[in-house]
């Protein structure tokens, strides 16, 4: 299998917080892959932005140790760290002021495609986008990239969606979430669209119930004050697990094309029922011996934050009424876990007799760890002795079954080289956004009003007691958290 690698256009990227954890972890390192295996142009511009006072050296210093740090395979090809050093330049500038512009304006060529990535506080975009329209860097090949959290509430992305939109037109603004930028993600759509197989199945004839799950071991711990204003359900749910729940739920779009893609999504937000608290679980992990629980990380002994939410979904439409989706996210759970697993019903007559633990025909979408898709079937167990049933798994790691060519590239180098092409179909659009919230907010707003907490879990577990009983009183159970 020979991997290609397409160069892009000659590009200006003004990367706004480029001293930040974000730039520095993950655009850095991703930009410098693209450039290093030929994507990204020897020509191409890379500006960094921030308030920090920084000589042009010191600039290059520092994003040569986010290298180190972030992009191990660089250590080994120095002449391509010194080649894409040369694509960067640094300007100092406060947002919120009207110094630097001028100076930014100066690294910018006038027919180059440019893109303004927004790695700061979305508190900061307004001020941005404002600055490059008066000091007319705001062009209209220009694009904005902005990063998560879009909006607290409705009310709150939808400001942001006016400050973007007093500046640039919604085909130049390109929301990040970068699950969906994740090789898995991707092939969910192609495993759909581009294979005849399952489209006759998949929906709630054949499909008994889907589960999504992204859950983590890790607790919030050093950004607990922070995570403390979100909560799982601002933090996971409106955006990732919905961006999960779209791609499989959603009808297959006339072609690939952004605005086909993302219309299909918001038809599904669109179709989804209001969720009554009794199909919602929330949790809160707590204390055990010698390491701190999440009121201790939050740095708040009484707040009602969740660490964990569990939802049952119901979407009313042709294709899914009467098959349930489960969501689940959390920290500090039993394993690092995310996957897609959709459940197909039992074959309408068994001829077989009846095998204790059989589970059924199941479609795993693994994104974490071990990216890859297994089919659970039921198989014949070999030798004599009667007809004896047994689960089999048809097994596809793409890490075995693609080899080299499998190496997950990271989803921000995927998503920063479609912002240059100008392809949004992986972005998301702001009405898809905006239904996002309208959906998530009645459920936050619920539980604020009763001023409940959430059952409190064991760091290690599956969550509280209340997300399995969402499943177990209809007969189901979730996917055990393997490691
Ligand atoms: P961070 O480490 O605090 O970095 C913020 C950056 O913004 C710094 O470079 C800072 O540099 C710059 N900055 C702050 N105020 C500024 C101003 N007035 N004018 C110009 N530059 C300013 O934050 P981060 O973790 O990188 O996160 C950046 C954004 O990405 C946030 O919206 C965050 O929610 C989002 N995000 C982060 C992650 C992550 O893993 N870190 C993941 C998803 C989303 P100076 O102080 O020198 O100005």
């Amino acid at each position: 299998m020979v991997s290609r690698v397409i160069p892009v256009a000659p590009f200006d990227l003004v990367l706004f917080g480029a001293t930040g954890d974000l730039a520095r972890r993950k655009i850095i390192p991703g930009l410098f892959h693209r450039f290093a295996v030929g994507q990204m142009p020897a020509d191409a511009r890379i500006i960094g932005a921030a308030r920090s006072e920084m000589t042009h050296d010191a600039f290059l210093n520092l994003i040569r140790d986010s290298l180190e740090e972030f992009a191990p395979k660089a250590a080994a090809q120095p002449d391509k760290i010194a080649a894409f050093l040369q694509t960067l330049r640094y300007v100092c500038l406060d947002a919120t002021g009207k110094a630097g512009w001028d100076d930014l304006g100066q690294h910018l060529r006038p027919e180059t495609v440019r893109a303004f990535y927004l790695s700061v506080s979305p508190r900061l975009f307004g001020d941005i986008a404002d600055n490059l329209n008066t000091q007319g860097l705001a062009t209209p090949q220009a694009r904005i990239v902005v990063e998560k959290p879009f909006g607290h509430d409705l009310a709150s992305a939808k400001a942001l969606n006016a400050d973007l939109r007093r500046v640039f037109d919604e085909g130049q603004i390109y929301r990040i979430d970068h699950y969906l930028g994740k090789e898995t993600v991707q092939n969910l759509m192609v495993l759909r669209f581009a294979n005849a197989l399952w489209e006759p199945l998949w929906n709630a004839t054949h499909i008994d119930h889907v589960q999504i799950t992204v859950a983590e071991s890790l607790g919030v711990e050093g950004r607990g004050e922070y995570y403390d204003r979100s909560g799982a359900m601002r933090d996971m749910v409106q955006n990732h697990l919905m961006q999960l729940l779209c791609l499989t739920a959603m009808e297959p779009p006339s072609r690939f094309k952004p605005d086909a893609v993302r219309d299909e999504k918001l038809k599904v937000i669109e179709a989804l029922d209001p969720v009554p608290p009794d199909n919602i679980a929330r949790g809160q992990y707590r204390a055990v011996k010698g390491d701190g629980g999440y009121r201790d990380h939050a740095g708040d002994p009484q707040t009602r934050t969740e660490s964990f939410v569990a939802l049952k979904v119901n979407i009313s439409n042709w294709r899914w009424a009467g098959t349930p989706f489960y969501l689940r996210t959390g920290k500090k759970l039993r394993a690092r876990s995310s996957e897609i697993a959709i459940t197909f019903r039992d074959p309408p007559h068994m001829i077989f007799p009846k095998m204790a633990g059989r589970r059924g025909n199941a479609l795993i979408i693994r994104l974490q760890p071990d990216e890859g898709i297994t089919l659970r079937t039921t198989i014949k167990e070999p030798g004599p002795g009667g007809m004896r049933l047994v689960e089999a798994a048809l097994d596809l790691t793409f890490a075995e079954a693609l080899g080299p060519h499998a190496e997950a590239q990271d989803a921000y180098e995927r998503l920063v080289m479609d912002v240059i092409r100008g392809d949004q179909t992986l972005f998301m659009r702001g009405d898809e956004v905006e239904a996002a919230w309208t959906w998530v907010d009645p459920m936050i707003n619920g539980w604020e009003e009763s001023r409940e907490s959430p059952a409190p879990y064991d760091p290690g577990s599956a969550g509280p007691e209340d997300a399995l009983m969402l499943l177990h009183r209809d007969g189901r159970r979730w996917r055990d958290l393997a490691p």
